[in-house]
């Protein structure tokens, strides 16, 4: 069932998400060769926590996911589990996803950083996966139709001749990380439905430099790129309102 969001729980969420924000830019201005995705985990959990959140992710699903962030290497796209045998090195990307659970409320943004020097081929996968978020971003405008933004996403990555990664989409969030609607990454303009204000979406677009198709790892989480090419993820959570849509993981 889709509920709109009050202004109320909107301002709500965005203090859930400014705790979300204030995790991702500590951990990129962390992030280093040498340094293991459980030691970004433990400064993620810390953050949180001394904000008087929880992490939305540690004990969500089945297997419960361990972690307080995703933390996804290179072909892993996303759902990589922190590990103290993950040790950072020269020349990955790394991404990382985090959600908060503060005052009722969920919000949930991914970013991907380069560790020390990558090259040009992980840089530009990462500008346009985040260029792709901000084309659906600029189509998220009551009556306007979820599948503006689905297709916006889609073609900006696919003009480079990207794989869009189409089993994981965005969703609604609020109460619980989880809710309705989806919002996929890939679509069609005007099909979908109508957008209103009120709306409370995280938009997620999963990038890969090669293919689309994915594999899922034995660990029951962790999702990579069947043909093992690097795969990057951007994603905020936003309000679609009458003045134009909001980011509410913002610092
Ligand atoms: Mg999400």
């Amino acid at each position: 069932m889709l509920r709109l969001k009050s202004k109320e729980e909107i301002a709500r969420i965005r203090n859930a998400g400014r705790i979300v924000a204030q995790v991702l830019e500590a951990l990129g201005q962390m992030v280093r060769p040498g340094l293991s995705t459980l030691d970004l985990d433990a400064a993620a959990e810390s953050i949180i926590r001394r904000a008087g959140a929880l992490p939305s992710f540690k004990g969500y699903g089945e297997p419960p996911f361990p972690g307080s962030i995703c933390a996804s290497i290179d072909e892993e796209v996303v759902h990589g589990i922190p590990s103290a045998q993950r040790v950072l090195r020269e020349g990955q990307i790394i991404s990382v996803d985090v959600g908060a659970y503060f005052e009722g409320f969920h919000a949930d943004a991914a970013r991907t950083f380069a560790v020390g020097t990558i090259d040009a081929a992980k840089a530009k996968l990462i500008e346009v996966t985040e260029a792709s978020f901000w084309a659906g971003f600029a189509k998220a405008v009551v009556g306007n139709r979820m599948g503006d933004i689905s297709a916006a996403v889609q073609a900006t990555a696919e003009a480079h001749g990207y794989g869009v990664v189409r089993e994981l989409t965005g969703h609604g969030i609020g109460r619980k990380l989880h809710e309705d609607p989806d919002l996929p990454n890939y679509g069609h303009v005007g099909r979908g439905m109508r957008l209103e204000a009120g709306l409370v979406l995280a938009m997620e677009p999963m990038v890969n430099l090669g293919t689309r198709n994915i594999v899922i790892r034995e660990d029951g989480w962790t999702i990579a790129t069947s043909d093992r090419q690097p795969s990057a993820h951007y994603e905020n959570t936003f309000a679609i309102t009458a003045e134009g849509p909001v980011i509410l993981t913002a610092l």
